[in-house]
């Protein structure tokens, strides 16, 4: 018996079905999103429907594909298809095929009639595919947990045989939900706040607070390769690079150290406020996380938060430190998070941050000093960086 060669896979959305009259939009942007991700493979053809996916493998090796599939957000799940006529001989024989293909013991037949104008109705197509598979083989039908799925889709041009399905990485297609920009740093907490925003369908750009000399180039290498570990689910990302060590330097001459942290946090937001206008960003993402150190309490959030109108989001808010580190492995974030460089916070470490500061008091510490230029010259200085993912060691994008 000939082999089945699968020369499709079939792309579903999910979640975004829900989404009444911003679905079109959802699925050209989905559509887009998989298209950019797999630019680098010309030869794929692409028909959109308005539940459905799919893409035409034209005798391209689908598993690079399915692979890459995995990590574009607003898929619920896809699978591996042969496209046949909508035919029940044919139907019948390549159902066939793909079961004896497999070494599955058990399996069920799920049809799903698109074209109600075919002359057989779900069941009666199940039955007569699954009376074809019982005469010829030793499987048996198990409808409650089988291990072979034969799904079958008949539509009015043609019908999808599948038995191969993959979980998406469901959330909403990057882009649909406008941009935001993320203070990343080089630690645990950012890179995850940054990849649960994309998966909201919020695109990033990313800014980072680099002192030097005090914090090396490495240090800066290290976020940036943190970037580009999360940029693989949304392209690219364009990293906003600030030299901060004036900035802190003024800070620590002119504000009481308990307040250091607190003033230098209010100086990140203005800036970041600056550069997400400037981008088109409508909200600063955060890695921040109640009560986890000092600096992240109610109270700190609040005298933070005051300098700007802008929302500020906070992915994390609410997870354990170890939730957190679980979603950073999930993501491939951690190792780089962990390793041992120094960050602008940590070099300036004052010994006794306060845990409740007061707006008032961190205004007055403020009126000490010219911050408003240090902060333009923070702005002028950027150093704007796009990073790609770094994939089977080669660039996607
Ligand atoms: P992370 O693991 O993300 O560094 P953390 O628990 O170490 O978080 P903090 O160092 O208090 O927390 O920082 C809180 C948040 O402030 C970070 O999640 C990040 O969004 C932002 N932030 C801190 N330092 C920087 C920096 N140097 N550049 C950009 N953003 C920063
Ligand atoms: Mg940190």
């Amino acid at each position: 018996m000939e082999q089945i060669v699968y020369n499709h896979i079939l792309v579903r959305f999910g979640e975004l079905s829900t989404k009444g009259k911003n679905r079109n939009e959802f699925i050209r942007k989905l559509s887009d999103n998989i298209r950019q991700c797999c630019s680098d493979m010309p030869d794929l053809r692409y028909e959109r429907t308005h539940d459905r996916l799919y893409i035409h493998l034209n005798g391209m090796d689908p598993n690079p594909l399915m692979d890459r599939l995995k990590d574009v957000f607003g898929i619920s799940s896809y699978s591996l298809a042969v496209k046949v006529e909508s035919d029940i001989e044919a139907i019948k024989k390549t159902a066939y095929q793909m079961s004896i293909q497999s070494d599955e013991d058990t399996f069920k037949v799920e049809t799903r009639r698109n074209d109600k104008q075919f002359l057989m109705i779900s069941d009666e197509v199940n039955r007569a595919v699954a009376t074809v598979i019982l005469k010829n083989s030793d499987k048996k039908v198990d409808v409650h947990h089988p291990k072979l799925r034969i799904q079958i889709e008949i539509r009015k041009e043609c019908t999808y045989i599948m038995c191969w399905t993959v979980k998406g990485a469901q959330g909403y297609p990057v882009g649909v939900g406008g941009k935001a920009l993320l203070l990343l740093s080089g630690g645990i907490d950012s890179p995850v706040a940054g990849y649960l925003t994309m998966k909201r369908g919020v695109e990033i750009e990313a800014v980072h607070f680099a002192s030097p000399p005090y914090t090396s180039n490495a240090a800066k290498q290290k976020v940036l390769d943190l970037a580009s570990k999360i940029s693989g689910y949304q392209g690219k990302i364009k990293v906003h690079v600030i030299p901060f060590t004036e900035a802190q330097l003024a800070i620590y001459e002119n504000c009481d150290e308990s307040y250091a942290i607190t003033i230098m946090r209010r100086m990140m937001v203005r800036i970041a406020e600056r550069i997400a206008s400037a981008n088109k960003c409508l909200a600063l993402v955060t890695g921040e996380s109640v009560g986890q150190v000092a600096s992240q309490t109610l109270e700190s959030m609040q005298t933070i938060n005051d300098v700007t109108k802008m929302p500020i989001l906070r992915p994390v808010v609410t997870y354990d430190k170890i939730e957190i580190i679980e979603l950073a492995k999930k993501i491939g974030t951690y190792e780089t998070s962990i390793l041992p460089f120094e960050d602008c916070c940590t070099i300036f470490d004052p010994k006794n941050p306060v845990t409740k500061p007061k707006i008032e008091r961190a205004v007055k510490l403020e009126e000490k000093f010219d911050f408003e230029s240090l902060l333009d010259e923070c702005v002028k200085n950027e150093e704007v960086i796009v990073v790609k993912p770094v994939k089977e060691n080669k660039n996607l994008f």
